[in-house]
């Protein structure tokens, strides 16, 4: 029913996304939803995540990733419910992230974690890229979704064992060779072990080893 939301949206009021109150404006929370938020605004808490893992420009994360709470409304939004534009709202907030933090980024192009085309075909979108085009904004960063490719979702990867599963697990990205940036900017929906974002930053490092890599989330789950 894709085509009939911009007139519905004339006839009723934007809704909260979270408690569905009627927003008073075009922000997809309202006021009392955006701030039961847990902002992060701090660049520390993401990199510690990575210390000797990956050696990283710039991290951060816009908020904390809560269950039960604001944070995974929109979540859910973003990734289940069709909601491209909490995905680019929250990204022109990520945008600001990065231009309060750093002074002038240089970064050659966002590179949105790229999920599989049969994943990105059902879902209609990638989540990452919704973000990707709020920063983009701020910022004035161009996007490339050509750079690294999501391989063959492999299903029977738990089946296997020792030697081949290892290699299995460190194919899942491709990069593309015929560009060489010096740095980029990785761009995911939530951090939780940060396994995802290592596995895509080792694999383009495995091709490009000088080059920079910084990472932005939206969320970022708390340590245990
Ligand atoms: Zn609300």
């Amino acid at each position: 029913m894709k085509i009939f939301s911009p007139i519905i949206s004339l006839i009723y009021p934007f809704v909260c996304v979270c408690c569905e109150k009627e927003t008073d404006n075009k922000t997809p929370l309202c006021i009392f939803c955006y701030n039961d938020i847990n902002f992060i605004y701090s660049k520390e808490i993401t990199k510690t995540l990575f210390y000797g893992r990956l050696d990283l420009n710039f991290a951060g994360s816009l908020f904390y990733f809560e269950e039960k709470k604001v944070s995974q409304k929109i979540i859910h939004a973003l990734k289940y419910e069709s909601n491209k534009k909490i995905g680019v709202y929250f990204g022109k907030k990520i945008g600001l992230m990065i231009k309060n933090h750093i002074e002038k980024p240089e970064i050659d192009f966002l590179v949105p974690i790229p999920i599989h085309h049969k994943r990105k075909y059902k879902r209609g979108y990638n989540q990452s890229e919704c973000l990707s085009k709020g920063i983009s904004e701020i910022c004035k960063i161009q996007i490339n979704t050509s750079f690294l490719i999501k391989n063959k979702n492999n299903k029977s990867q738990s089946k296997k064992t020792g030697l081949n599963r290892w290699k299995n697990l460190t194919q899942n990205f491709s990069v593309n060779k015929n560009i060489t940036p010096k740095h980029i900017l990785l761009v995911d929906d939530v951090i939780t072990t940060g396994a995802t974002i290592e596995d895509a930053a080792k694999t383009i490092l495995s091709v490009f080893p000088n080059i920079q890599i910084s990472i932005v989330s939206l969320a970022i789950t708390k340590s245990k």
